[in-house]
């Protein structure tokens, strides 16, 4: 991993690849699911995902899923982008237990009906100054737009999603932010907007003050 993220870098897009490092992608283009089998990587051919235990959606196997969707190398990416000051001081600002809220209307209204399928294809990058947690969070756990549904979740484009699969992606969401934010406080911390490097650290009555 370190060396990995030592090379220069590039851009990364949905369908970019580095298998020669086991990232591939899974985004198959037309001619290429016709010709089968589905699931493969586009540049290799690999198929290293159990896709029907990814597809079955248990939030009880997150462990296994989110290994899994780290082979595709834009979620790797998410997965191991530090973030910025503005994502972070989004999820502190809001708190875990309105972050949770947050996510699961943010992604109703993204991702949540099947308008178009390209729906959700908006979700910021990591590029974009007003990217929140949440769009780190999409990007990496593949609900940032239908298509990304379809294929790792196994989402019909045709669907709207039912209250209980929203509630799975929003737990999927949630272990992201965990992830990057393993003290992130139930409650509504108040910080600035911007925060400056070096990182925040808490002081003892709980408010939060720069480091050195
Ligand atoms: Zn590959
Ligand atoms: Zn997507």
């Amino acid at each position: 991993m370190d060396g990995i993220t030592e090379l220069a870098p590039l851009k990364i897009t949905c369908t970019s690849t580095r298998c020669e490092d086991n990232l591939h992608c899974f985004r198959l283009t037309q001619r290429q699911r016709k010709n089968g089998p589905e699931g493969r990587c586009r540049q290799c051919g690999i198929e290293p995902i159990d896709w029907s235990r990814v597809k079955r959606r248990d939030i009880s196997d997150a462990k296994h899923t989110i290994a899994a969707l780290q082979l595709e190398l834009i979620r790797h990416h998410f997965w191991h982008l530090p973030l910025s000051e503005y994502a972070e001081s989004y999820a502190i600002r809001k708190g875990r237990r309105a972050l949770r809220g947050a996510v699961k209307h943010q992604l109703a209204k993204a991702i949540g009906s099947p308008i178009h399928p390209r729906q959700g294809r908006q979700t910021p990058r990591e590029t974009s100054e007003k990217a929140t947690v949440v769009h780190y969070a999409q990007h990496a756990t593949a609900t940032c737009c239908r298509a990304c549904l379809e294929e790792w979740h196994g989402i019909d484009n045709g669907a709207e999603l039912t209250d209980a699969e929203l509630g799975y992606f929003t737990d999927l969401v949630m272990l992201y932010v965990t992830t990057k934010l393993p003290n992130l406080e139930n409650e509504s911390q108040r910080i600035p907007k911007r925060i400056v490097r070096p990182a925040l650290v808490k002081e003892d009555d709980g408010s939060f003050a720069l480091a050195g």
